[in-house]
């Protein structure tokens, strides 16, 4: 039988209250009391929301919605998965955490994030969304007329001549998508 918690994964303002301090007192000491009632720990990596300190040096780890709009912070998982700002901070608490912890006998697991994806969280529209999803179906056709046949974007005058043209796949426009570009 396993008894045990999981504790950390909204905890990122209260173990990094800022970019260059960090505070695990507090999580050392809920470790011990936690390991000397017997019970074990999962961790989770607190990156399931980024801090507000980060959000304001920062703002475009914020993502953009499919009507244009900026999300604000609310509860949690209010970050662009792409962004490499907001992904760097990851592996930097990430890499802290793990040399902290990572030997301790009382922590046993890991949890990666939280709920990843969880409220419809993953489709951002940020510029930098649009470069990376033209990036992967370039590598994934390899030339446009590839694309142009896989999208059969000829039926509706689509054909694409050069990758510039492509854009993200809209969900808010009320005639549909090509299937094809909404699949990829
Ligand atoms: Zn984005």
């Amino acid at each position: 039988m396993f008894y045990g918690v999981r504790i950390g994964e909204f905890a990122w303002s209260a173990l990094q209250p800022a970019e260059d301090r960090f505070d695990f007192d507090w999580l050392d000491r809920a470790i011990d009391v936690l390991s000397h009632a017997g019970l074990s720990v999962i961790l989770g990596t607190p990156t399931a929301t980024p801090p507000m300190w980060l959000v304001h040096q920062h703002p475009d780890v914020l993502p953009i919605s499919a009507e244009g709009v900026q999300m604000k912070p609310g509860v949690r998982k209010y970050y662009c998965h792409t962004n490499d700002t907001y992904r760097s901070h990851c592996q930097r608490i990430a890499a802290e955490l793990g040399r902290r912890y990572g030997s301790h006998p009382a922590v046993v697991d890991w949890q990666i994030d939280n709920e990843l994806g969880d409220h419809d969280t993953v489709r951002c529209y940020c510029p930098r969304c649009r470069a990376a999803f033209i990036d992967w179906c370039r590598a994934k056709y390899g030339s446009m007329s590839a694309l142009n046949d896989a999208w059969g974007t000829v039926f509706w005058n689509q054909t694409y001549s050069d990758w510039a043209q492509l854009d993200l796949p809209y969900p808010i426009r009320e005639i549909g998508l090509n299937p094809g570009h909404l699949l990829d």
